[in-house]
């Protein structure tokens, strides 16, 4: 069986589900995974901040206006007069549901709670929209199969065990469709895989059953050789590696969630992203091969945090740097780049939740210099640190101010740091030299 997940756009408007719809359509049993409509999350996210900062007539405002825009798709999306109303009746229950929580204490719980209902409505609509088609198609509750474990890693043994129950006890169809981005936490309160998480959900579901495929659909043919909304003239990549699609997601590709494919990488199942909007379009497949060497892409991740850690007493002094990466995990915060010379060592960080704490601890031993707003730009390619063009690195880059640079962690990576403001610039830059035949 074939695991397709669809994201926001796809399901974003009643031409968009008609696509969805004849895509899947195709007489094989398959597990369709759908992310909210489009903006819904995005929505959501606000109405759950307004409830913490207690502006109720802004958040119920926003969910009346959410409220109308789904009746309207309804009323274009599904004819059939009882599927209409027992659609909007659910929707209604969903929207009710929302307005009780404006009136409820904030917490982490509620916000994940409200967070859940985008997946919950488009999923219920997209149904019923099926049903309206005569297509055979069933609901799977992912909060009844879909867990993370006390490390929000998901918890492969429970999903396996539960979504075989799920697939024996809902009735048989050809089409079983399931919400993406939400699951259940250890302690059975609903939670989510992080935002943009429907593309985890899917290679989750896809190692569980041993899918024969997992599809991601979405609004572009496949993953580019750059970031499309930074980057002018960048081209699909037709196949990539598991290591080269995990350091590219890793490393900002939003095209896929940084962990879509670790699920899937061990077992060898591919992964294919395609075009919602131009399903002829070949798009990009993720394999075990190593097609070529060479520069395949390059990403960014943005909202970076460089920490400079400089000590007299570093120099020879072996322990140092346990010290320093205990600070770290005490924290819970993982490390993204390093680079050391004999009196200082720098690192960077992207979650700074608790950088003043982290800084106040290493100020006992070393000084300390924060860089904000810094941006990761990440070049991906099987042998990367071997290909000749990667020597003229700093010839390409002569004019811009990098921070760090990381070469030969792994073979398949180069990363530089440098300040966001210089982002775009840096990724053109990389893009006319490596993927556009200009020669130096
Ligand atoms: P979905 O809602 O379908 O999950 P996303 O918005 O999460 O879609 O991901 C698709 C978007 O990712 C594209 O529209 C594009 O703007 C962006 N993107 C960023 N980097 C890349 C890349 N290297 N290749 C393709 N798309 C990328
Ligand atoms: N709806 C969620 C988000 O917007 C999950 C997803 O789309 O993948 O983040
Ligand atoms: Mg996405």
């Amino acid at each position: 069986m074939k695991v397709l997940k669809f994201g926001g756009t796809s399901v974003g408007s009643v031409e968009n589900m008609t696509n969805v719809k004849n895509i899947i359509n195709d007489g094989k049993k398959k597990i369709v995974v759908l992310s909210a409509m489009s903006g819904t999350t995005n929505i959501l996210v606000g109405i759950a901040n307004d409830i913490k900062a207690n502006a109720i007539d802004k958040a119920l405002e926003d969910i009346s206006a959410l409220h109308e825009k789904y009746i309207n798709v309804i009323d274009e999306l599904l004819i059939d007069s009882e599927l209409n109303v027992s659609t909007k009746n659910y929707i209604s229950a969903r929207f009710n549901f929302l307005i009780e929580c404006v009136y409820k204490p904030f917490s982490a719980i509620l916000e994940n709670e409200i967070l859940a209902q985008g997946e919950l409505m488009s999923t219920f609509m997209f149904n019923c929209f099926l049903q309206q088609e005569g297509i055979k198609s069933s609901l799977l509750p992912a909060l009844d199969f879909m867990k993370i474990d006390a490390i929000k890693e998901p918890d492969f043994e429970y999903i396996k065990e539960k979504l075989s129950n799920v697939l024996q006890n809902v009735p048989e169809a050809d089409i079983y469709i399931t919400q993406g981005f939400i699951c259940l936490n250890t302690n059975g309160e609903v939670s989510n895989l992080q935002r943009g998480g429907s593309d985890y959900t899917a290679t989750i579901i896809g190692a569980a059953i041993k899918a024969e495929e997992v599809q991601i659909w979405t609004d572009i043919d496949g993953m580019h050789n750059n970031d499309p909304r930074f980057v002018e003239g960048t081209k699909p990549i037709s196949d990539l590696s598991f290591d080269e699609a995990a350091e590219l997601a890793y490393f900002g590709a939003k095209i896929l969630h940084p962990q879509t494919v670790l699920p899937v990488r061990e077992d060898g199942i591919p992964v294919r992203l395609k075009n919602t909007m131009d399903p002829a379009a070949k798009g990009t497949s993720i394999t075990s091969n190593h097609v070529e060497n060479g520069i395949k892409a390059i990403a960014a991740k943005d909202n970076i945090t460089a920490i400079k850690i400089k000590s007299g007493r570093m120099l020879q002094a072996h322990g140092f740097l346990k010290k320093v990466f205990e600070i770290f995990e005490t924290y819970e915060t993982s490390i993204d780049m390093i680079t050391t010379s004999e009196v200082a060592v720098s690192l960077t960080i992207d979650d700074d939740r608790n950088l003043e704490k982290i800084v106040h601890e290493l100020e006992a031993f070393a000084k300390i210099e924060v860089d904000k707003n810094q941006s990761i730009v990440c070049l991906v390619g099987h042998s990367i640190v071997n290909h000749e063009k990667s020597y003229k690195l700093f010839k390409i880059l002569k004019d811009v101010k990098i921070r760090m640079i990381s070469y030969g962690g792994s073979k398949n990576n180069i990363s530089i740091l440098v300040d966001s403001k210089d982002k775009i610039n840096t990724l053109q830059k990389l893009n006319n030299y490596l993927f556009e035949l200009v020669t130096l």
